[in-house]
């Protein structure tokens, strides 16, 4: 069992694409075990987005994280990361294939609707940075 972490991004929520995700999520058999909705601070998005602060794209993403709320979710399931990361599709959605979140829904390589964690590693130090213990269900 693996769990990994989702985010509804500010342009998904302002957009109405919060159930359009859940749905999709609880279509494929990844269990939500963690949900809240957030607005992070510039300094939250830049804590969560370290691994590419020296990436030229690190202000303009951490500026949009920041720009209005977000779901956060921890997802639980057999193979959850690479399952979910297959359901969100490319990060880029010209590239993302067809059925996928990103391919249906994004607009932009930015403005990509969802996160999803790369790896065991960046699952347990993002979910962490949202989630304690107490916040998820056993
Ligand atoms: N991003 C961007 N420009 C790029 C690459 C990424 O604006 O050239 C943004 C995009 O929102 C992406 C996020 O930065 O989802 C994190 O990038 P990463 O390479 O980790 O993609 P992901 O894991 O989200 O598919
Ligand atoms: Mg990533």
């Amino acid at each position: 069992m693996e769990r990994t972490l989702s985010i509804v991004k500010p342009d998904g929520v302002s957009r109405g694409l919060i159930g359009e995700v859940v749905k999709r999520l609880e279509d494929n058999d990844l269990r939500i075990v963690a949900l809240k909705m957030i607005h992070m601070t510039r300094p939250q998005a830049e804590g969560f987005y370290a691994v590419h602060r020296q990436r030229p794209f690190f202000a303009s993403l951490t500026d949009f994280m920041s720009s209005g709320p977000c779901v956060v979710m921890v997802l639980e399931g057999e193979g959850a990361i690479a399952r979910y990361r297959g359901l969100m599709g490319a990060t880029n959605f010209k590239d993302a294939a067809p059925g996928t979140i990103r391919a249906d829904f994004a607009t932009d390589i930015e403005k990509n609707v969802v996160h999803g964690s790369d790896a065991p590693e960046t699952a347990a130090f993002e979910i962490g940075y949202f989630f304690n213990r107490f916040e998820i269900v056993a």
